[in-house]
């Protein structure tokens, strides 16, 4: 069943079972209403019969006469009776005695008395006279009544089935009009295929559930794109990284073979084409720092990591490599504990990150030294490096993280860029932030914060 019909079928069970209670405790009303109405015409008749038949002596001969056309308008198979003091029906025997010793008895105990027989209510009074004490019984059948409550009960059934169908009917405008952005979303969505990720799902007001439905899908959409083409643009980049170096490798190899050449020659070659492997073997690093990331991305392996020892041994790193270089270590404000310099990470991968931006803090500033400073804000743990290179030029600050994406002003210095790339995966794999500042032959700033665990 579709939603849709579902609601309008809860609503319309709803309001039919509060329709239906109302009408059960009306007709209940009107079924007691009509009884004790009856009774009180039984009561009327057995007073006038009373009067009649036994106050008729002390009665003026006008009272007894209308008394007579009184009781001349009999109720519906009326039924009356005056039992005198030994239970024997006096004054009137139309059909004998008709009402039991029993009952006559009850009567007289009780002085009055009310019951059914059948489809006929019964009232019983007792009544003292100057005759004695008579108990007078007079029974009726509520045709009327009846007659009333089958009419109400047909009106009440009418009104019932009608209103059910005017309930269902507007539950089910009601919930179509609840439900029509969801329809729209629907006929939205089936029109985004694969060729069209940048189309995007209307979010409306964005104040109800249906347009956080709507901004939670565009987010997806959005993801989804931007690795699409991430992954298209990164596998044509990665083919021309590797295939320049290669084609290059084999055309000077070639044109070296069409003649014997003199040994100043092939070492000349052999300077050029080991430029190339390097170039490749550097590219080939960059790779499979991204496979290695991309794996412990999904196994998203996670340590307690001291970061103060992580940057002892990588300037200790740094120290090593020839050339030299200086890795400057600056400590700023630090908490006293050292637990709050602790952060869940993996330390292989976090080395990666961190020497991916000193590398080139170092590459493009000629190997001129480099900080790293260190500090504690708010429980958060931020890590600066600054370079005193060539700078990023403002408009590349964004794009500078994209895969194989390289400044203009850095492309003579060797490079495939990936590093960026896989820096910023990494960083955002243990949910830190990184942002650059930069001035273009100045230097330049890139910070890396973390939340710590502790
Ligand atoms: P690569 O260094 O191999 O080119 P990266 O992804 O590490 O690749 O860097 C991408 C680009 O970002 C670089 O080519 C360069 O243009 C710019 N860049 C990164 N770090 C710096 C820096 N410290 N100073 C100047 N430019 C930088």
């Amino acid at each position: 069943m579709k939603i849709k019909d579902r609601l309008a079928f809860y609503y319309t069970l709803l309001s039919s079972g509060t329709l239906l209670i109302i009408m059960t405790v009306m007709y209940l009303a009107f079924y007691v209403f009509f009884r004790s109405d009856f009774y009180d015409r039984l009561n009327d008749r057995a007073k006038v019969a009373a009067q009649l038949y036994l106050d008729a002596d002390e009665l003026p001969t006008d009272s007894l006469t209308r008394l007579r056309e009184r009781m001349i308008s009999a109720l519906p198979e009326e039924v009356i009776r005056i039992y005198n003091a030994k239970n024997m029906a006096s004054f009137i025997r139309d059909k004998q005695q008709y009402w039991s010793d029993d009952i006559i008895d009850r009567v007289r105990q009780d002085k009055s008395a009310t019951f059914t027989e059948g489809s006929y209510q019964t009232i019983g009074i007792n009544y003292r006279d100057n005759q004695g004490d008579f108990v007078i019984m007079v029974s009726a059948h509520d045709k009327q009544g009846q007659r009333r409550l089958s009419v109400i009960l047909r009106i009440m059934l009418i009104i019932f089935l009608g209103v059910n169908g005017m309930f269902f009917f507007i539950g089910r405008l009601f919930a179509k009009q609840a439900l029509s952005p969801i329809d729209q979303l629907i006929s939205q969505i089936k029109s985004i295929t694969a060729s069209n990720l940048h189309l995007r799902l209307d979010e409306g007001n964005g104040k109800d559930e249906i347009s956080t439905l709507a901004g939670n899908f565009n987010q997806l959409l959005e993801h989804l794109q931007n690795s699409f083409e991430l992954q298209q643009t990164f596998i044509a980049n990665a083919s021309h990284e590797l295939r320049t170096p290669l084609t290059s490798i084999i055309g000077e190899i070639e044109v070296s073979l069409n003649r014997e050449r003199d040994p100043a020659y092939y070492t000349q070659l052999l300077a050029s084409i080991l430029a190339d492997s390097n170039r490749l073997s550097a590219t080939v690093t960059s790779l499979m720092d991204l496979a290695q990331t991309d794996l412990n991305y999904t196994q998203a392996r996670r340590e307690p990591l001291q970061i103060d020892d992580l940057i002892w041994e990588i300037q200790a790193y740094w120290a090593s490599q020839k050339p030299h270089k200086v890795l400057n270590i600056d400590i700023g404000e630090l908490p006293a504990d050292p637990q709050q310099l602790v952060i869940m990470a993996d330390k292989h991968l976090l080395a990666i990150a961190f020497n991916n931006i000193i590398g080139n803090a170092f590459k493009f500033s000629e190997n001129k030294p480099v900080t790293l400073r260190l500090e504690s804000v708010d429980k958060n743990l931020i890590i600066s490096i600054t370079d005193q290179g060539i700078g990023i030029p403002a408009s590349d600050l964004e794009t500078i993280f994209k895969p194989f994406y390289r400044s203009i002003n850095g492309r003579s210095f060797q490079g495939n860029g990936i590093g960026l790339y896989v820096t910023q995966k990494i960083i955002q794999l243990y949910n830190g932030t990184i942002s650059i500042v930069s001035r273009e032959n100045f230097g330049t700033t890139f910070q890396i914060i973390f939340r710590s665990v502790f």
